[in-house]
Parts: C-alpha cells; sequence; structure tokens
C-alpha cells in the first residue's frame, strides 16, 4: 500500500519534471516524494469515521435500513400489548398505558459530524465548553429517516421521547435545532430528557426510561450507543460483550442501533473510560485490544 502510494507519487512528480516514469528508479523515487509526504495532511484518528458519518451514501443507507426497520417494529408492538422495550424499568399492567417511543439525540437523531470534523481540523478534543457553543449554533442536522420516523410515530398517537446526555443547559437550543429540522416536539409534555435536568438522571439512562414508563408503554428504543440500552456500558470490553449478549433476545426487536464509528463507549472501553489518559497511551491501548491476522505464510 505504502510503496503504491509512493509510486503513484512519484508518477505525478515524473510526469511534472517531463520524465517518464520508466526511467526512474525506485531509489529516486523515494528521495523525490520525501518533501510532498512532508507537506501531506496529518494524519488523524478520527479522519475515515468522520467521512464516512458525514458523507457515504453508505451510512446514509444504513441510517435508513434502521429506520425503516423501526417502522415495521412500531407496527407490530402496537398490536401487541404485551410488547415493551424498557424490561427493566417497565413495572406492573402497562398494557393500557399509551404507547411512546424513546430515541437518543446525537448520532441517532442528530449528525453532528460538523463538530467532530472542526475537532479534526483545529487539533481540538472534546470538551463540554465547545460542545456547548456548536449545540447553540443549532446546525447539527438529521440523521437520514429519522424525521420521517418520529413523524409517522407522532401521526400514530405515539409519543416521542428524546433521552439525551445533552446537559440540561443545552436544551433550548437541542429544541430549536430540532423544531427547525421538522422532529415532532411533544406538544405540552415535556418529551426532552436532559443528562442532570432532574437529580438522579445522570449519563446512564435507565432513571430517565422510568420516569417516561410510569405512564407510557415504551415499544421501542433507539439509540447508537450501548448506554441507550443498558446501564452496564461503562464496564470493560469483555463486560460489555456478556451484556450484550445477555440482552440479546431485544437487538433488532425492541432495541434499534444506528452506527457511530466517531466516538462513543465502544472507544472508551478499551482505555478504561479513562478520558484524561494522554492520547497516545489511549491509542496504545486501541492497538493493543485489535487482533490482526498473523500475516501471509
Ligand atoms: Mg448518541
Amino acid at each position: 500500500m505504502i510503496l503504491r502510494k509512493l509510486l503513484s507519487a512519484g508518477a505525478l512528480l515524473a510526469l511534472a519534471s517531463t520524465a517518464t516514469l520508466s526511467t526512474v528508479t525506485l531509489a529516486t523515487v523515494t528521495l523525490a516524494t520525501a518533501p510532498a509526504l512532508a507537506q501531506a495532511p496529518p494524519p488523524h484518528d478520527l479522519l475515515l469515521a468522520t467521512l464516512w458519518t458525514q458523507r457515504a451514501v453508505e451510512y446514509k443507507a444504513n441510517a435508513l435500513t434502521v429506520y425503516a426497520l423501526a417502522r415495521l417494529r412500531l407496527d407490530e408492538a402496537l398490536a401487541d400489548k404485551t410488547w415493551t422495550a424498557a424490561p427493566g424499568e417497565q413495572k406492573g399492567d402497562f398494557a393500557a398505558l399509551p404507547p411512546a417511543v424513546v430515541l437518543d439525540v446525537d448520532e441517532t437523531v442528530l449528525d453532528n459530524s460538523l463538530y467532530q470534523a472542526w475537532m479534526m481540523k483545529n487539533d481540538q478534543t472534546f470538551s463540554v465548553k465547545t460542545w456547548n457553543q456548536f449545540c447553540a449554533d443549532q446546525v447539527s442536522r438529521a440523521i437520514p429517516g429519522a424525521v420521517e420516523f418520529t413523524k409517522y410515530a407522532d401521526s400514530k398517537g405515539v409519543k416521542v421521547f428524546y433521552v439525551t446526555n445533552r446537559g440540561a443547559e443545552t436544551e433550548k437550543d437541542t429544541r430549536a435545532n430540532m423544531e427547525k429540522l421538522g422532529f415532532p416536539m411533544g406538544g405540552n409534555v415535556d418529551t426532552f430528557l436532559m443528562q442532570n435536568e432532574k437529580e438522579g438522571w445522570g449519563s446512564a439512562k435507565s432513571t430517565r426510561r422510568a420516569a417516561i414508563a410510569k405512564d407510557y408503554r415504551i415499544l421501542l428504543n433507539l439509540g447508537d450507543n450501548f448506554g441507550d440500552f443498558d446501564d452496564r456500558y461503562r464496564s470493560g470490553e469483555a463486560d460489555r460483550i456478556k451484556a450484550y449478549e445477555s440482552d440479546s433476545a431485544y437487538w433488532g426487536k425492541q432495541w434499534l442501533m444506528l452506527p457511530n464509528p466517531t466516538y462513543g463507549s465502544f472507544d472508551t472501553a478499551t482505555y478504561g473510560h479513562d478520558f484524561k489518559k494522554p492520547l497516545a497511551e489511549q491509542r496504545k491501548a486501541k492497538w493493543d485490544a485489535i487482533e490482526g491476522w498473523s500475516g501471509p505464510k
């Protein structure tokens, strides 16, 4: 791969200097391309994932597929009064309760790849300060299929709740951003449950689901992070896999996961969710975790 890139850059240089590639030896190609490589954009951990979520039709089609399945599952759930997407929180006789769906916000209904790209291009990492400034700009875009699905649920009399780890201080801007994009806003019910909006509403989401489940039958739960479904998301990789397996009856049925390769507990699990660890150590932990082929025999 590296050789191919060197040759391709070398070919361009060779053309520019009117020499033919056949007269250039590999040694001179390598020497000639050294200055060009020195000026190349630096590598960045977020480049490919951000490119995919922001630009790829493959990503867009994937999100549409999840939301198309959500619509089918919603119809199934409405017809089956024993169905709930909140097995830990839905108590008592919930069959007669009005129906609701629960969706996470970031990278589930809102695409924040502009913030990811800002971090990449300015050599920044996530901070609450810059994140809240980004939220205040109200420039997040809709994930493909999200507006259409939530409007469909709303049209069926299903209350659409947003359970998000955006802080309570961003609620006004988040609402304004989503209203502009056409999401159902809940009418006279507060359907935006922000992190720390009430006591006990930490980053783990079961307490907020429990608050909804008191008055509604939760039909579906949609998210992009294991923590949108299961409070055990902050354990180590091996325990996360065990928890994921114990939830297997729900995936693809009551629980639907959007793809998000740009950030999440899948990433932080590799370095013990220790955000203060230097970036180089975080990266090493990921290299250490990943398995590879032993190579050609
Ligand atoms: Mg999210």
